[in-house]
């Protein structure tokens, strides 16, 4: 019994841990504009209300204000990432913004981090290239470049799951018909997460890796509120959309680099190549679409 009330309670702060309240709104007299009024924040400045007396504490706040780390963002932010992800996601992307950190500044901050520590651990340069037996020199290069700038690495990774996360959940029983930008900032919070699990898998252990797919799972299920088969087939089909786009990325960096050398059967054969995965891709969508809709317009009617 009190392990059922604590999981309800649990859940109960994973829908909603913020609480504003009007009450006991006390007169305040703004030391920026000596305006008197109530509330927490000056209504003419903007300062906020609890700004006062110079003490140690508002020293520690300032040096913590650096690096973005004061007592409601980065650290706050990527703990309630870590507990409600789903949940903090679809705040985020619905206006509820006083509680939560930048996306960007959040994935940029990790990744800053996660160069700082992997550097000092052993600073020689990610290099997977040899020039000499590649033919993939400038592909290769930007592979490399996105290895060693792990914040613009994880961007370009987690952009691919953008479509394919707007088409297939559009119909979804949460935050149907999100947009294509709120769907790039529902990015950015699981690229911070992947780029924490990919930093605890290379300094403690490879079983952080797995976090990355559970983490999708349970954030995918908080935000769009699919049960378990609905999330499941959904992202594996994500999955597979993302394989196939990067496949069809490389066929076709691998065509512009090489292009001068082809004879036209190579041409034709990489562009039948590119043409027929673009058209596998629109396939499952197209179907993962349909059946998406076809079931919510039975839900409709079951609760009509
Ligand atoms: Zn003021």
């Amino acid at each position: 019994m009190k392990v059922k009330e604590l999981l309800a309670r649990f859940h109960a702060w994973q829908i909603s841990p913020f609480h504003y309240s009007e009450e006991g709104l006390e007169e305040h007299h703004c030391a920026n504009c000596d305006h008197t009024y109530t509330g927490n924040y000056c209504p003419i400045c903007g300062q906020a209300a609890d700004v006062g007396r110079i003490t140690w504490r508002s020293v520690w706040k300032n040096i913590l204000n650096v690096w973005g780390m004061d007592s409601k963002s980065l650290f706050y932010s990527l703990w309630q990432l870590l507990w409600r992800p789903g949940y903090l996601i679809g705040d985020y992307i619905n206006g509820r913004r006083q509680q939560s950190y930048s996306p960007t500044s959040m994935l940029f901050i990790v990744a800053l981090f996660y160069v700082l520590v992997t550097n000092w651990i052993d600073p020689t340069p990610i290099e997977i290239v040899n020039e000499s037996d590649t033919e993939l020199v400038l592909l290769m290069k930007a592979i490399d470049w996105l290895l060693n700038n792990p914040g613009w690495g994880i961007m370009t990774i987690t952009m691919f799951f953008i479509p394919p996360t707007w088409v297939l959940f559009r119909f979804s029983p949460r935050n149907n018909h999100h947009t294509l930008p709120q769907g790039a900032f529902i990015q950015l919070f699981m690229g911070s997460l992947m780029l924490i699990f990919i930093f605890f898998s290379e300094t403690v252990s490879g079983i952080f890796n797995w976090l990355i797919p559970l983490y999708y799972y349970i954030a995918y299920r908080q935000l769009f509120g699919y049960r378990f088969w609905g999330t499941t087939w959904r992202l594996l089909l994500i999955i597979n959309v993302w394989l196939l786009l990067i496949v069809t990325l490389v066929a076709i960096a691998a065509m512009c680099e090489n292009i001068s050398t082809f004879t036209t059967a190579q041409l034709t054969g990489y562009l039948v190549f590119d043409l027929f995965m673009l058209f596998t891709i629109f396939i499952i969508l197209f179907i993962g679409y349909r059946i998406s809709k076809k079931t919510s317009q039975a839900h409709d009617n079951a609760t009509r």
